[in-house]
């Protein structure tokens, strides 16, 4: 779609930090991060909400999640999908949020605000 920002993203029309690519996916950090290494992991396929996108572009999603995390070896992690205002969505192209959770021991050297 035209307009679509995750589709110039697609399109290498716009830059972004990809980690990972592949026929029907694409997988790269988000621009305004909830934590480090936050990514968004996102169908080649345009559609707004989950129901719009076929399910065999949707397939690779959860596999691809997961071999973020094991990467960036995190182990506490949020996968999050938002469809529509109402539930948060911004962008309207199917995207799912990898949100580590760092680890207060080793973490991801994160440093919280205190106020
Ligand atoms: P939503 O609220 O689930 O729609 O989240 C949209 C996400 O897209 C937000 O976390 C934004 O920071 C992220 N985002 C918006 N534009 C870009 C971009 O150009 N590159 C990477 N991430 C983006």
């Amino acid at each position: 779609m035209a307009a679509c920002i995750f589709c110039k993203i697609i399109r290498g029309e716009i830059p972004s930090m990809k980690i990972f690519e592949s026929e029907k996916t694409l997988a790269f950090l988000d621009i305004g991060p909830l934590a480090k290494g936050h990514s968004l992991i996102i169908p080649k396929f345009h559609g707004a909400k989950l129901h719009d996108v076929p399910d065999e572009h949707l397939a690779e999603i959860i596999s691809v999640a997961k071999r973020i995390a094991v990467a960036q070896g995190v182990e506490d992690y949020n996968i999050l999908q938002n469809n529509g205002r109402i539930a948060h969505q911004v962008v309207d192209h199917v995207h799912f949020h990898m949100i580590p959770k760092p680890n207060e021991k080793e973490g991801l050297g994160i440093s919280w605000p205190t106020k």
